[in-house]
């Protein structure tokens, strides 16, 4: 038996993937990368721009002979397209299509599959293992061996309003999980041959705000720190409001948090922020940037950029520009503002910005951010950076620095899920390269040679 799973979207999603996947592994199915060969296809969607919907529609329509072909494929819809509360157009239009998921929940696809009558003899075998399997993830087959980093859920929807925003919508209320369940997770992702996880929430900084009296992001962080075996953590991503003093000090005092913020600004002047419904002003932002930069001094910070947002005028814009020079951050991640049918942007605001417009001011945010991120990497010529060895590209390892910087290198010895020390020798824009410092049992014992 054999699935595929299709996913877009963020990272999020990515790790929902993984969960079905998980889950599906339990019931006896192996991975295939080949649709047509699969018994369940699974399309995990994103709707947060309308690309991104308009080609999980065709993906989702493209599948209609697959499924006249083999009246007993099982083919699922899951994700934000879905939605918490579920969305009855989808099947009508998609009559093809046996199991409509919200994010982040597997379970309709399970019951869909021990209930199914193919599998009726297999029953008894399939829920005994999936009994005693259950709560650990195991990672899909395919990925079992090559998985060094894995995204793991800590906190699951969002309670915020930012008025652009479909995410609440589709993903529903803050949620945030067991201390005890994302430790047992986490300590199974290990026993399977992960290094580092990434831990992810739409505003992970409020990690247990939604629990009386509950442990935050430090506490976890305290606690996923003393697993033996894990040898990084990252978390993203942050809202500028919650990213606290302590949280700070945690990351600077713990050796397995790497030296890696997110915290997207989305835009660089406060009337498009109060329009946005953000809850900061640029200057907060500033100071926030200062903050994190006396905590950890030579942290990767990543921001995240909205170009077009109604009403945002030149003058607005100019204020975002200025902002990114200023601040020269490591990522800046971009977009275009597209409407979505349900958030507040979409009802009450004019999509007012030209399409062309909103394309040259997306370039030149890109533009500039290049720029920056050049002259931030030119300054890692010449030094050693940990790098925990994540796969082999094209003949090259490829792995990341704790400030997630991509490195290539080249070596004949198998590597993967090492931490190797790399002197670099030459550092662009969206990479670097370099050679192994030293043997590399020395160089894995060494953390950062400045
Ligand atoms: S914080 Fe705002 S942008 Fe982020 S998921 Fe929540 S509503 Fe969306």
């Amino acid at each position: 038996m054999k699935y595929h799973i299709w996913t877009t979207g963020c990272q999020m999603n990515v790790a929902d993937s993984q969960r079905v996947g998980s889950e599906l592994e339990k019931l006896g199915y192996h991975f295939t990368p080949t649709v047509a060969d699969a018994d369940v296809i699974v399309l995990n969607t994103c709707v947060v721009r309308q690309s991104a919907e308009n080609k999980a529609y065709g993906f989702a329509s493209s599948l209609k002979p697959l499924k006249t072909a083999d009246p007993h494929r099982t083919i699922a819809l899951m994700g934000c397209m879905v939605g918490v509360r579920g969305n009855p157009r989808l099947k009508k239009a998609f009559p093809h299509i046996d199991v409509f998921m919200p994010p982040s929940e597997p379970g309709p696809l399970v019951n869909h599959l021990l209930g199914k009558e193919t599998l009726s003899e297999k029953d008894a075998e399939l829920k005994t293992r999936y009994a005693v399997q259950d709560g650990d993830l195991i990672l899909p087959m395919h990925e079992q061996h090559n998985l060094v980093t894995a995204h793991v859920p800590v906190v699951y929807g969002c309670s915020h309003v930012c008025t652009y925003c479909i995410i609440p919508a589709r993903r529903g209320i803050e949620r945030s999980r067991p201390v005890g369940d994302i430790a047992r997770e986490v300590r199974s992702l290990v026993a399977q041959g992960v290094k580092e996880v990434t831990l992810l929430g739409q505003i992970v900084d409020r990690y247990g705000f939604d629990v009386p009296d509950g442990p935050r992001m430090p506490d976890l962080l305290r606690v996923l720190n003393d697993i033996d075996g894990l040898e990084r953590i990252r978390f993203l991503t942050s809202h500028p409001n919650y990213m606290s003093d302590e949280l700070l000090e945690t990351v600077a005092a713990l050796p397995k948090v790497c030296e890696h913020i997110e915290v997207p600004i989305q835009a660089g002047h406060d009337e498009v922020l109060a329009a946005m419904k953000r809850e900061y002003t640029v200057d907060d932002y500033r100071r926030l940037i200062d903050r994190i930069r006396r905590y950890l001094p030579d942290t990767g910070i990543a921001t995240d950029i909205i170009v077009g947002f109604p009403g945002e005028t030149e003058a607005h814009f100019q204020g975002t520009l200025d902002l990114l020079a200023e601040l020269k951050m490591d990522v800046c991640h971009s977009a275009m503002y597209s409407p979505r049918e349900g958030t507040v942007s979409a009802k009450i605001m004019a999509d007012d910005v030209p399409p062309e417009e909103k394309k040259r001011r997306l370039d030149l945010v890109n533009q500039l951010q290049e720029e920056i991120v050049t002259e931030i990497n030119e300054k890692y010529m010449g030094k050693t950076v940990e790098v925990l060895v994540e796969d082999l590209h094209r003949g090259k390892w490829k792995g990341r620095t704790r400030t997630n910087k991509l490195v290539f290198f080249e070596d004949t010895r198998d590597l993967k899920g090492q931490r190797v020390n790399i002197d670099i020798e030459w550092a662009g824009p969206w990479s670097m390269r370099g050679k192994v410092s030293g043997t590399v049992s020395e160089s894995i014992t060494l953390t950062l040679a400045a």
